[in-house]
């Protein structure tokens, strides 16, 4: 095995999916934690040419770059080799033009990872298809205290590293791949995943949901560093901090109250003067003293990318054109979610907003297709419940394929 070393930040989002990439290929990594060591920070930067962000990742010494140079590896095939694995696409190729599969697994966050790891167990050999974002939303957060089972808490990459290669063990294959395209009237059912035909006699859909950003440049350079779409994911980190919550709706307001109780201050910024969310919220939200209400306005900028952290945000009134600065060391992102099941449009049962219709148990309007996680939910959406409903689809598809058998 060569060695990987790999320099990481705290708090750093492509840091942890970097580490996740390594831990759910097997391989063994020596992290070397930058922050408050400076003689570890320049050694990072002389070792990569003068490179300030983190991660940066060496393979037997030599410098391969970030996450996404890592990513881009592995995407052409050239990462294994360099780890000394065998070819990972090695169940890909190994298909028959009419291999039928018994299961695919759409996704591999927590909803999918338990799926496979149930159904392979259950000697199903489940194909999980890992999209661009392999590893769901744990890869973007940092610390995962409210798993059970983890006392002191673990971080969201690892969690999901730890869950493949729990997967894995049983015998589920990977593939990397987009699903472009279903056909889920035909018997079997048919994906096309980046260019080609996969057939499947039964199909878990664990695609998630992307929480809807507000497409500043300044805000994605910040997700991890004070800019956020979970409160109950991140709100432990901002005890007696002020901050912000963008949106009108249920979650929006699900979260400024849940983030009151660490903050000393949230205010809540809408781009309207009227909620959108239930009248049951707003009472709550309105009688919270910590909570006040900015109306009519939207955040233009989020400073200061640069330092790293969040200390101002400049906001617009949409009536006046007036602008403000407001200061703040979070913002929390609530604007909705959008479920990842366009490609099942009208194919599948979906609500107005895109998530997937389950009738009983995971069971969706196709037999033998089932849906299981953030796709499918828009109340809980937590990595146990998605877990939990990722286990409820692997049975399901387990007595699924087990009935159409006889
Ligand atoms: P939502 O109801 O679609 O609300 C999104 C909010 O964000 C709206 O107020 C919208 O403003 C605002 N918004 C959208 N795009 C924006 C942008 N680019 N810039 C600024 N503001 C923007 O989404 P949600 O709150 O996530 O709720 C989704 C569904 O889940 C709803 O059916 C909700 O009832 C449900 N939910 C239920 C619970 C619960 O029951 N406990 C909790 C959370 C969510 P406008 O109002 O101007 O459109």
């Amino acid at each position: 095995m060569p060695e990987v070393t790999i320099y990481t930040r705290k708090y750093c989002g492509f840091c942890g999916q970097a580490k996740a990439l390594l831990l759910s290929k097997g391989v063994a990594f020596e992290e070397i934690a930058v922050d408050g060591a400076p003689d570890l920070e320049l050694e990072m930067r002389q070792r990569s040419g003068g490179r300030k962000t983190a991660p940066q990742i060496f393979i037997d010494g030599t410098g391969i770059g970030g996450y996404d140079d890592l990513r881009a590896l592995d995407r052409d095939g050239k990462l294994d080799p360099l780890l000394g694995l065998s070819d990972r696409r090695e169940a890909d190729e190994s298909r028959g033009a009419e291999m039928i599969e018994s299961v695919i697994i759409l996704g591999s966050g927590s909803a999918g990872l338990t799926a496979a790891i149930y159904t392979a167990r259950a000697n199903l050999q489940p194909l999980v298809v890992e999209g661009r974002a392999a590893g769901g939303q744990l890869t973007m957060t940092t610390e995962v205290e409210n798993f059970p089972g983890f006392p002191t808490g673990i971080l969201g990459p690892e969690l999901i590293g730890q869950m493949r290669a729990q997967a894995q063990r049983f015998g589920a294959r990977f593939v990397t791949g987009d699903a472009t395209a279903a056909d889920l009237k035909t018997s079997p059912l048919s994906l096309t995943i980046d260019g080609e035909t996969y057939r499947t006699r039964s199909l878990i859909v664990a695609t998630g949901a992307d929480a809807r950003l507000l497409g500043l440049e300044s805000e994605r350079k910040l997700i991890g560093h004070g800019v956020s779409t979970c409160a109950t994911c991140d709100g432990f980190f901002f005890k007696g901090k002020e901050i912000l919550v963008v949106g009108g709706g249920d979650s929006a307001m699900e979260e400024a109250v849940f983030l009151t109780k660490f903050a000393s201050k949230v205010s809540v910024i809408h781009r309207r003067d009227k909620l959108r969310a239930s009248k049951i919220m707003q009472e709550k939200a309105f009688k919270n003293p910590k909570i006040s209400f900015v109306w009519d306005s939207v955040i233009e900028e989020i400073w200061d990318p640069a330092r790293g952290k969040v200390e101002r945000a400049v906001l617009r009134n949409l009536k006046t054109g007036a602008i403000s600065e407001v200061r703040c060391d979070g913002v929390f992102v609530a604007i909705g979610h959008v479920p990842n099941s366009r490609i099942f449009r009208e194919q599948l049962e979906m609500d107005a907003n895109g998530y997937l219709v389950t009738l009983g148990g995971t069971s969706t309007s196709v037999p033998g297709v089932f849906a299981a996680g953030d796709v499918a939910d828009h109340v809980y959406r937590q990595a146990i419940t998605a877990a939990g409903t990722g286990c409820m689809a692997a049975l399901d598809a387990e007595r699924f394929l087990e009935r159409s058998a006889h």
